[in-house]
């Protein structure tokens, strides 16, 4: 048997068959891991192609096929936790028995570094756009029935957008409707919808096209990046967030799924800093969060604020940071995300304070 010289120093390599009814095809992944989830899989299907793609762990096994008869547009993706298993389920648009799934696309059937699967990206609809301060707006995009995609907590998507006549491509991170939706029914259907919280720059660029966007045009979003692991959270006790401006949108699912989803946590506490009142996102939602959750502090800190902030104010410090972040034994991490000088001149401030490596995570492209 031929073994890819890849795949033979990263995890073991997942393997897939096919089978079919009158009406439907199934995929089955056999990856070979515990800790596959529904996040796991981003399943594409476009013309007459088929690409589905497994995060697991650092690389992605490609499952990438020209399918030999057409399908309808939607399918289902099912995983079986506890064996790793994922089936993808394609809805046949004629009632044939099919001799071949289909053949082999570029990388089908291969197990390789994630790092080497380049960006792959969809067209999603704008739904909707809601201003949430004077100069941020909360967007609302939609992704095609053909598309099975779901952005895990502390990761971020890439947008591309062709500004006159040129590709131009830029990162921004997924958070929920609003801090409560994990606790609420979802007005819209699950899945299909994506947020992000988007700061709009006056002076051109990125954001004044995106702005500009009608509701019902499109913009390509990517697969899911970053190096946040959920497994960051295991056994945690204490979670500080430390946020500034829009670097406050990978704290909002992290919050949202530490608070719901691990059982030991004490604390959350979020130093969230601004220059003026008027910037804070989410400002009532938060702080009705505090107030409804005992575990949740927060603390605003403003860098040019209005005389009459009677609160913390300035930029990050060794005075702010070592009252923020209560000394104990207890197992903790300390996310941070803001411009690269507050998130650089903080990770330099926690190293100081002989927090180890472990107990950080920053938030970059
Ligand atoms: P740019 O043109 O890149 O300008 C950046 C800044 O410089 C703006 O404040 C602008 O006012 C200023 N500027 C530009 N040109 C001039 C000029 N000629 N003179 C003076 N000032 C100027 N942003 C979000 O809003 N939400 C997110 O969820 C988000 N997630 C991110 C995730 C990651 C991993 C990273 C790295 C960044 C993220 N960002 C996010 C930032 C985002 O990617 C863009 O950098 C941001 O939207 C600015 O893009 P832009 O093209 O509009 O501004
Ligand atoms: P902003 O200019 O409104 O600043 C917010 C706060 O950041 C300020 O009040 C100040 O406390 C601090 N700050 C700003 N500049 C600083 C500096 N030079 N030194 C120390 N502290 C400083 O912030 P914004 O316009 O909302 O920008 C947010 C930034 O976060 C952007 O650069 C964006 O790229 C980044 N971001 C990164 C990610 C990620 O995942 N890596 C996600 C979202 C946003």
């Amino acid at each position: 048997q031929v073994t890819d010289p890849v795949a033979k120093e990263g995890p073991s390599s997942p393997s897939y068959d096919w089978f079919q009814t009158d009406a439907l095809v199934t995929i089955v992944i056999y990856t070979k891991q515990k800790d596959i989830n529904l996040d796991s899989v981003i399943a594409d299907h476009r013309d007459d192609s088929f690409r589905a793609e497994t995060v697991i762990k650092d690389y992605s096994y490609l499952i990438h096929i020209a399918l030999s008869h057409e399908i309808q547009e939607d399918f289902s993706v099912r995983v079986v936790e506890n064996v790793g298993k994922i089936e993808i389920v394609l809805k046949k648009k004629e009632n044939t028995s099919w001799k071949c799934l289909g053949h082999p696309l570029e990388n089908h059937n291969s197990l390789i570094p994630k790092k080497d699967t380049g960006l792959y990206y969809r067209k999603c609809q704008l739904i909707s756009k809601e201003d949430v301060t004077h100069d941020t707006k909360l967007f609302c995009l939609m992704l095609p029935p053909s598309t099975h995609l779901q952005v895990p907590a502390g990761l971020h998507v890439y947008f591309k957008l062709t500004i006159t006549g040129t590709e131009i491509v830029k990162p921004y991170t997924p958070v929920s409707d609003s801090l409560f939706s994990e606790f609420k029914e979802p007005v819209l259907p699950n899945n299909k919808y994506i947020y992000f919280l988007i700061k709009i720059s006056s002076a051109g660029g990125f954001t004044l096209e995106l702005d500009h966007l009608q509701i019902g045009d499109y913009v390509s979003v990517s697969n899911p990046e970053g190096n946040f692991k959920i497994s960051q959270f295991r056994e945690l006790e204490d979670l500080f967030l430390l946020a500034a401006g829009t670097g406050f949108t990978p704290m909002v699912k992290v919050l949202s799924y530490a608070l719901t989803n691990i059982p030991s946590l004490r604390k959350v506490k979020l130093m969230f800093f601004n220059k003026t009142e008027d910037d804070i996102i989410w400002r009532s939602q938060l702080e009705k969060l505090a107030f409804k959750d005992k575990r949740f502090d927060l603390e605003f800190v403003l860098s040019a604020p209005t005389s009459e902030w009677n609160d913390k104010r300035g930029n990050i410090s060794p005075a702010l940071l070592s009252e923020f972040l209560e000394r104990s034994l207890d197992t903790k991490l300390i996310c941070i995300c803001g411009p690269m000088p507050f998130t650089e001149q903080g990770m330099k401030l926690l190293h100081d304070l002989n927090f180890s490596k472990d107990e950080i995570h920053s938030f970059t492209a």
